[in-house]
């Protein structure tokens, strides 16, 4: 990956966003040597990732080992650069690669606020139409919406959406740039409607805050998604600082609990398991607990 000129230094992300907290976010334009990698996850083959940084800013994110790419020391989240030669690069792998699964995306994601401007997970979607290769979509933004004209058009294609927890205080300390709870709620009811196939990962779990209206979340899941995958909070790639700048900062009073079901060997996450188990059972949506 080569770092070069331009790029918006600072964009505001609120003018693309529309009402997000996530203020500024510098922006840089890379370009990439290979954009249709083959993946590790198991349930795909290929992943796309048409951006280096992720301005969705959660704060348990697992991508965060990607600021070895140019970014050392920097906040994850504070930055973003478009692989602004990814469309040139796709238009060259996708002919030369068998057909597979293509996951879009995995260590960013695709839909977050500066694909307004760039589109570029729109124009590897058109590319990847052009062979039929499957898709599946991994988001937290409801701007996904905007491709339901290409996405309809695939013969497969499935959507997930990411929810750690229904109240948007929690969305707000620990994803504080992606779209609200509400808005993903919405456009899997909307997806759903238009025959997409949708579902939703729920995690990380976060101690006692998923389970906040953890019920009303299932009954909406139940109309809108076909399955559930469910995983734990993983202390990972760095990540316990940011979580616990956000633990103290919005719920101090919890941070106690929250790290100590983090550390015990099965205590919360095996009550957990079993009430999302119950709840899906119960509603007759397929469940898979990975944890
Ligand atoms: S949306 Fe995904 S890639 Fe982006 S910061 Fe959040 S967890 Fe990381």
């Amino acid at each position: 990956m080569s770092r070069g000129e331009g790029g918006d230094p600072n964009i505001d992300t609120r003018r693309l966003h529309g009402k997000y907290e996530r203020t500024l976010v510098r922006v840089g334009e890379i370009r990439c040597k290979t954009l249709m990698g083959r993946s590790g996850i198991g349930s795909v083959d290929y992943s796309i990732n048409p951006y280096l940084g992720c301005a969705h800013g959660c704060v348990y994110c697992y991508a965060r080992f990607m600021r070895r790419m140019g970014h050392a020391g920097e906040e994850w989240g504070s930055f973003v650069d478009a692989k602004v030669n990814a469309l040139e690069r796709l238009r060259r792998e996708a002919p030369r690669r068998r057909m597979g699964k293509v996951l879009l995306s995995s260590v960013t994601d695709p839909y977050q606020p500066l694909e307004r401007k760039y589109e570029l997970t729109r124009g590897c979607l058109q590319l990847l139409l052009e062979r039929q290769f499957p898709v599946s979509i991994l988001t937290k933004s409801d701007l996904v919406l905007r491709d339901l004209d290409l996405l309809k058009k695939f013969d497969r294609c499935e959507v997930g959406f990411t929810i750690t927890a229904l109240g948007d205080v929690a969305r707000s300390a620990f994803e504080p740039g992606a779209s609200p709870v509400e808005a993903r709620l919405q456009a899997l009811r909307e997806l759903n409607e238009e025959g997409i196939t949708t579902w939703t990962f729920l995690g990380p779990v976060l101690p006692y805050l998923t389970d906040e209206g953890l019920e009303t979340l299932i009954n909406e899941l139940a109309r809108s998604v076909s399955r559930i995958l469910v995983d734990r909070l993983n202390i990972k790639c760095g990540n316990m600082p940011s979580i616990r700048r956000a633990l103290s900062a919005h719920y101090p009073d919890l941070q106690p609990l929250f790290e100590a079901a983090l550390k015990e060997g099965g205590g919360y996450y095996g009550m957990f398991r079993k009430k999302v188990t119950d709840m899906c059972r119960q509603r007759l949506i397929p469940c898979e607990i990975v944890f």
